[in-house]
């Protein structure tokens, strides 16, 4: 199959043409790869359980982990979900459109296909104007799981989808890089008590706000025991990964250089290539040929926004082994870090004073 690109330039006419085709390929049961405020998604027709089928085909992703219904309207969620409660609804106007995802018990006309298996449904409407109109124009309700093979650290540009669907979808709408660059926060309603399933731009506070104590599942910290199933199932599987092995690697900045000048001087005795993933305060301090500033820890959203990228770049380089410092931010520090620990198996060493 060819993959055709379409950039959108901002003339309005062009671009609804676009944005009108990628509905209809939807609608027709195909693939299109569209820009939200996120990270770009893999758009099929959520109600159509042969799309759902397409979307495990392409992203190589195991059926059973299930996929984030998007819609343009608060309205259309009454469609798919059941038990939508004053305070979901209160979240959905609070940060919709944005990056939330919120989980309910799912409607019939929602395929088991769409939900990987499960009777509930995860909904959320994106941030983003063309995204918005592609959903309108497919007819409402868009499954769109990130545009990465599985596995792969998801993608922030249009080329990085490129990289990983050529040939696989029929579609990519080319909305240039992304603004967050990180996916969703997800946030499970179905229990008794609210639980994180995954940490986002919204943060644990912002829903606290809402929905008053707020438990976090324990698979968001890497502490599930070996016998536990995450709620979310896609936590279960390792993710993000660049190909070489990845190190996150904790303690005072003078440590953590020590140590990785230390480890990537012996990689290179050994033949291999080693990269560092380095704010741009700190990355001064690596001897290593191979330093990817992620951003300046004073502008946290640059670190959000350019994680993914510089994973990528990470394999463009061949890199291998990566030692990336900690990004433990105030804000969006945990969601980073969930995006980092997931990327390295969660393989954290301690570099002592
Ligand atoms: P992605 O769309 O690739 O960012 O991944 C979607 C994430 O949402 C995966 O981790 C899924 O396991 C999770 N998810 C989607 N639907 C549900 C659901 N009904 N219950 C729990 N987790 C879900
Ligand atoms: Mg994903």
């Amino acid at each position: 199959m060819e993959t055709k690109v379409y950039a959108l330039t901002g003339n309005p006419e062009e671009d609804r043409e676009a944005i009108s085709l990628a509905g209809q390929v939807i609608r027709s049961g195909q693939l299109a790869a569209i820009p939200t405020e996120t990270v770009y998604g893999l758009a099929g027709d959520a109600l159509n359980p042969g799309s759902a089928s397409r979307i495990y085909e392409a992203k190589g992703r195991p059926s059973d982990n299930p996929l984030i219904v998007h819609i343009a309207e608060i309205q259309a969620l009454e469609k798919i979900a059941r038990d939508i409660s004053p305070k979901a609804l209160e979240l959905a106007r609070r940060f919709w459109p944005g990056p939330l995802t919120m989980i309910f018990p799912k409607k019939d006309v929602v395929p088991l296909e769409t939900t990987g298996g499960l009777d509930t449904v995860a909904v959320r409407m994106p941030a983003h104007e063309a995204a918005l109109g592609v959903i309108r124009a497919a007819g409402g309700y868009v499954a769109a799981p990130s545009a990465n093979r599985s596995g792969r650290p998801s993608c922030t540009t249009a080329e990085h989808v490129l990289e990983d669907l050529n040939g696989k979808i029929g579609l990519i709408l080319d909305g240039g890089p992304v603004g967050i660059g990180l996916e969703s926060t997800i946030v499970d309603l179905t229990g008794r008590l609210p639980c994180l399933l995954r940490p986002g731009f919204i943060s644990l506070k912002q829903l606290e706000e809402v929905l008053g104590e707020v438990e976090t599942d324990p698979a968001v910290k890497g502490q599930l025991a070996p016998e536990q199933r995450p709620k979310a199932p896609g936590m279960k599987y390792r993710h993000y990964a660049p190909r070489g092995r990845l190190t996150v690697v904790s303690g005072t900045p003078e440590a953590v250089a020590g140590l990785v000048n230390r480890l990537t001087e012996e990689a290179l005795s050994r033949g291999e290539n080693p990269a560092v993933l380095a704010s741009s305060e700190t990355a001064g301090l690596y001897r290593c040929k191979n330093v990817l500033e992620v951003g300046s820890r004073a502008r946290e959203s640059e670190i959000a926004h350019s994680l993914f990228a510089m994973l990528r770049r990470a394999d463009e380089l061949e890199a291998d082994p990566i030692f990336a410092e900690e990004f433990d931010t105030p804000q969006l520090g945990g969601a980073v870090m969930n995006r980092l620990m997931k990327a390295a198996g969660f393989h954290r060493i301690k570099a002592s004073e």
